[in-house]
């Protein structure tokens, strides 16, 4: 006897698929990702635009800051440049003295002017390998299999007694075994397994779908659908 239970949602049998379960289970999932990660995400984003926008700043900085430093050595190395100074623009020199250096002065900070720039393009371009490697430094950690909040989570706490679940010490082996499969494998892999934490052990066990339906349904988990 085939003792799956029908689809949760529209009461069909188990096989052939309904894929009521799956849907369901993907809209739970994006609006649990949506709650979990969102605030988290834009905190990432921000950390690493403000992070990556002072680098290239600072970076832009130290490149005019050369170049500005190699203009004024070269004007302050121009003929009459001091003179020039000295009498605010307008020395007692030869009209054509002035004018030649007048056009050199000119040209340099034309020439200036067109350095800076490429500064600035050359540093704007840099943006996605800087937003790449600040993006790297964030780790996003997931807990071990091992962690308390995982292998006991506090539902039961909370009200949510997973009634339905009561294994048979006949079964114990079969549940060993399917535990240590689950454990290495993502929960998903899992179809339409449920875990509950036991009176004796406190570890997981995983429940197939033979066992009766919780009475707090989870979203049941149905991962060839999902990989669609
Ligand atoms: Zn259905």
């Amino acid at each position: 006897m085939d003792a799956a239970p029908n689809c949760a949602i529209c009461n069909a049998p188990a096989y052939p698929e309904c894929p009521c379960e799956s849907e369901r289970l993907q809209i739970a999932v994006k609006q649990a990702e949506a709650r979990a990660m969102d605030s988290r995400l834009a905190e990432i984003r921000d950390w690493v635009i403000s992070h990556a926008r002072k680098h290239i700043l600072n970076a832009f900085e130290r490149l005019t800051s050369t170049r500005k430093q190699a203009h004024a050595a070269y004007l302050a190395s121009l003929p009459n440049y001091s003179i020039y100074m000295q009498y605010s623009g307008h020395p007692p020199l030869h009209p054509f003295l002035l004018g030649q250096l007048q056009a050199q002065i000119s040209e340099a900070h034309a020439e200036l002017k067109r350095g800076i720039d490429a500064d600035w393009r050359a540093s704007v371009v840099r943006y996605p390998e800087v937003l790449d490697y600040f993006y790297s430094l964030v780790e996003v950690r997931l807990p071990s299999d091992r962690a308390q909040g995982v292998s006991q989570p506090p539902f039961a706490v909370s009200g949510y007694v997973d009634k339905g679940y009561e294994l048979s010490t006949t079964t114990k082996e079969k549940k060993k075994s399917r535990r240590d499969r689950d454990a290495s494998s993502p929960p998903e892999r899992d179809r339409r397994s449920r875990r509950e934490p036991t009176k004796e052990d406190h570890s997981y066990t995983v429940v197939g779908r033979t066992r009766v339906p919780p009475m707090v349904p989870t979203p049941p988990i149905q991962p060839g659908n999902m990989r669609r």
